[in-house]
């Protein structure tokens, strides 16, 4: 199939070359090919500015990443057969990392899939379709994951305020199946029940499992405090391996509902309580009380999700921190993240540092970690690499 021509600018070819999957508009020669020309999730040939074709892409004239590259060669849009591929080996890849069938099975652009998200609870998958090329592809896609794992139930969650962007409509359909309200899954050896429907983003952050899975060491007889804790994936975790209370936080109701019944599940309701209220508002209420922590997690939403979002998110990262700090006991733990992608693995250490300043404590990182594997990272997009971890010990000041 002979397909349009997008061309690209002189020398912007360079970082597709390098295997990077986007092409931004200010990259595009919009006099040779103007994008006016392409309605949302066309296909296309990319080519260089002296007409050497570089890939096949699907393009959206209306947001800022004009094309995003799905194959190597020219005309070559993505097939079923290929979606099909791509999503059995992005499988294939987590039979073999977890003996359990929960987890991310496709992460967009690192599985060679670009705009489109699922993951896998057992018997039922929550997709996300986020840009209009996918969404041309949704029957394929559908059809393609029926086939993988005859799944009980699928449910697209195409309510993603990106897809606005895009120029889709936000919906939220059950595609296969009839969808039950709770799904239950196990994580670390501990059975969490989720909401696919209404629950935040696909219903569970498989991301933070590895990190997760870090309390272990630290929780014996612990105090902990769990702010934004969501449906407790830490605090529950940690009342398991032994912590002597958890207290979680979090702005969502129904996220905490959803806590108290996962504590129940894991007969460690009498040790939690939850508070419904802002973290940053509840740490300083926490912190005129006199409170006092073993063990802290922060877990915040992203802060940065724009660049230019940047310096007041360096400085809410400071102040959280700062905050926790505060209300760990001599030799506490902090656990603290950001899935911000726009904040580096060096400015959130600097973030810490300036919070360890701020409480007059002394710091030490004594572990690091990032996104479990089922989120690959794409080393052409920084933005694949986007959950920065830390384990801090952290001692009353000199
Ligand atoms: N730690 C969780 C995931 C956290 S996601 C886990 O392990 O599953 C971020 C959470 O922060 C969401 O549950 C969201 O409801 C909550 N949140 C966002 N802003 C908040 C705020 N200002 N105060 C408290 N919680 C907030």
């Amino acid at each position: 199939m002979k397909l349009p021509d997008l061309i690209l600018k002189p020398n912007e070819e360079r970082r597709v070359k390098r295997g990077h999957p986007w092409v931004f508009s200010n990259e595009v020669d919009v006099e040779k090919s103007p994008l006016t020309d392409f309605a949302p999730g066309d296909w296309v040939t990319l080519r260089d500015h002296a007409g050497n074709a570089l890939a096949t892409a699907y393009v959206n004239p209306s947001t800022l990443i004009s094309a995003r590259v799905v194959n190597r060669e020219p005309d070559q849009p993505l097939t079923r057969e290929q979606i099909s591929a791509r999503i059995r080996r992005a499988l294939a890849l987590r039979e073999r990392l977890f003996d359990v069938p929960y987890y991310r099975m496709v992460f967009a652009e690192s599985d060679d899939l670009p705009g489109l998200v699922v993951d896998r609870h057992g018997e039922v998958l929550v997709a996300q379709i986020n840009t209009a090329g996918m969404e041309s592809m949704r029957v394929d896609i559908v059809a393609a994951l029926e086939q993988a794992l005859h799944p009980l139930a699928m449910v697209l969650r195409n309510d993603v305020p990106a897809r606005a962007m895009e120029g889709l409509e936000e919906y939220v359909e059950t595609v296969i199946g009839e969808l039950p309200d709770r799904v239950t899954i196990e994580e670390n050896g501990v059975v969490f029940e989720i909401d696919p429907v209404n629950g935040q983003k696909t219903g569970w952050f498989y991301d933070q499992r590895e990190n997760r899975a870090r309390l272990k060491r630290y929780v014996k007889g612990a105090r902990v405090l769990d702010a934004f804790s969501y449906t407790g994936g830490f605090g529950i975790q940690a009342a398991v391996e032994g912590a002597a209370s958890v207290h979680c936080i979090d702005s969502s109701e129904a996220a905490l509902i959803l806590a108290l019944r996962n504590a129940a599940l894991n007969r460690c309701g009498d040790r939690m309580t939850v508070d419904q209220a802002d973290a940053f508002y509840a740490l300083r209420r926490l912190r005129s009380e006199k409170q006092r922590y073993d063990l802290i997690v922060l877990d915040p939403p992203a802060f940065a999700r724009r660049k230019k979002d940047l310096r007041a998110a360096l400085e809410a990262y400071a102040r959280l921190n700062r905050l926790a700090l505060q209300l760990l006991e001599d030799d506490g733990i902090l656990f603290t993240a950001s899935c911000s992608w726009h904040v580096d693995g060096q400015q959130f250490t600097g973030a810490l540092r300036a919070a360890a300043r701020g409480a007059n404590k002394r710091v030490q990182i004594i572990e690091r970690g990032h996104q479990a594997p089922d989120h690959p990272v794409h080393p052409a997009l920084d933005e694949t690499d986007y959950l920065k971890f830390t384990v801090a010990r952290v001692a009353d000041g000199l």
